[in-house]
């Protein structure tokens, strides 16, 4: 069954108005589980149509999931193809009718017949709880594959694969009560995806029914280790996630759902310090990044974007001769940008960021992706790295702000705490 094929259901995705996004995280999850997207196939809103392409999907694929055409409109025909297809016809299904009827009346209405409509399921399917909307998905085996089918909405799409479709993926459906399927993320910078398969595939495979997956993003390289089935799959995945972490050392920044900047957050809170920030190429990336976290109001200061060679004298104090005699994106001007920013404001610790985002803008000795990152803290002195990223602009300046970050991370335990 490792080989997937994904459905994209939506006329809207043929006709230039709206991209199939929903496969792109589907092949993410998927291939952390350990299966292969092998085809991935749009069709329109036309029942014949959707019937056909099941009827392929089904006999290349051991696992078909289908996104799109589960909502009450007329030309959501999901269900009505599936059912078709399969010959179970479709059932209502009495505890999704009832928590529609009580989600509605709780706003004083009751469930319309188009809405109703969302409640039908094919006889057989076990039924998918959609934790973000109303209409629920399923799941079905059918001849020798897995269907199911998941909501349009790319965050329904998203929450039903995570917490409700994975337990259908890994293992059939009559042994799913006996299995549990459980997961480990490493996240990484720094490190390249060949350097880490080299350091950690070894460590991996050597543990019975541990699959591992190399997630790569503008993020970092995060390492995914799955297993499916009893208490002795559980251990092997706990001791090869203690191996690849001896393994990688300070090159995983965070483990699970954590991000950087929560792992960043936790640093400073835990040492009392406040952080200010001087941000150029990245335009207030770090800024957002670092106020998504919840009580961040608690160690950040200010962030301050000065994209001008101005902005940076003006608000930061960068020496005019740091400016003309090493250019504004050089390390010098990288440390004088998070000085300035750390004094003005009285923060324990300014970090900075001076780069060229590209597309344009490059020379040969300064090319397009050079990034250096500033940070300034008492007991550490004034440090500032260089990085050379590729890519398009936004990728950039995503990987800037993550190094920044990191550095943040791994330079914070040099300051001192010097809190009365
Ligand atoms: P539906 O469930 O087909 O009614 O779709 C609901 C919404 O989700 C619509 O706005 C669609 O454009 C959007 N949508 C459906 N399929 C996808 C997909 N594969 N990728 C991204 N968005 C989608
Ligand atoms: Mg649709």
């Amino acid at each position: 069954m490792r080989r997937a094929e994904i459905l994209a259901i939506g006329s809207e995705l043929l006709l230039g108005g709206r991209l199939d996004t929903n496969s792109l995280f589907l092949t993410d999850e998927l291939a952390a589980l350990g299966i292969e997207v092998r085809w991935k196939t749009i069709v329109g809103d036309d029942e014949a149509d959707i019937m056909d392409a099941i009827r392929v999907a089904g006999r290349r694929a051991g696992l078909v999931v289908m996104t799109g055409g589960l909502g009450p409109t007329g030309d959501d025909l999901t269900r009505e193809a599936v059912a078709r297809v399969t010959g179970r016809p479709l059932r209502r299904h009495a505890d999704t009718v009832k928590g529609m009827m009580q989600r509605l009346a709780a706003r004083g209405r009751t469930p319309t017949a188009a809405q109703m409509k969302q409640a039908l399921i094919p006889t057989g399917a076990a039924v998918l709880d959609n934790p973000v909307g109303s209409a629920p998905g399923f799941c079905l085996s059918w001849k020798t594959c897995q269907l199911i089918a998941l909501p349009g909405v790319p965050a329904e799409a998203k929450a039903m694969f995570t917490k409700e479709a994975t337990r259908f993926v890994a293992e059939p459906l009559q042994t799913r009560a006996q299995a549990r399927i459980e997961r480990r993320l490493l996240h990484t910078f720094g490190i390249v995806e060949a350097d880490l398969d080299a350091r950690v595939g070894p460590l991996a495979q050597s543990r019975r029914g541990v699959r591992l997956g190399l997630l790569a993003s503008p993020l970092g390289v995060t390492v995914s280790l799955t297993v499916c089935g009893g208490s002795s799959e559980m251990a092997a995945l706990e001791q090869a996630a203690r191996a690849v972490r001896e393994e990688l050392g300070g090159l995983v920044y965070a483990e699970g759902t954590e991000t950087m900047e929560d792992v960043v957050g936790r640093a400073l809170t835990t040492r009392r310090m406040t952080l200010a920030v001087a941000e150029s190429c990245t335009g207030g990336l770090i800024g957002h990044r670092l106020t998504q976290v919840p009580g961040s109001s608690n160690y950040l200061d200010r962030v301050l974007v000065c994209y001008s060679n101005a902005a940076k004298m003006e608000l930061l104090d960068v020496p005019k001769m740091i400016l003309a005699r090493h250019g504004a994106v050089s390390p010098e001007v990288a440390a004088a940008m998070a000085k300035g920013v750390r004094e003005r404001s009285r923060a324990d610790v300014g970090l900075s960021v001076t780069g060229i985002a590209g597309p344009g803008g490059g020379t040969a000795q300064k090319p397009v992706g050079l990034v250096y990152v500033g940070f300034d803290a008492r007991g550490a002195g004034l440090l500032a790295k260089e990085f050379r990223f590729h890519g398009p602009r936004d990728t950039i300046k995503l990987r800037a702000s993550q190094a920044a970050l990191n550095l943040l991370r791994q330079w914070l335990p040099l300051a001192q705490i010097h809190k009365t």
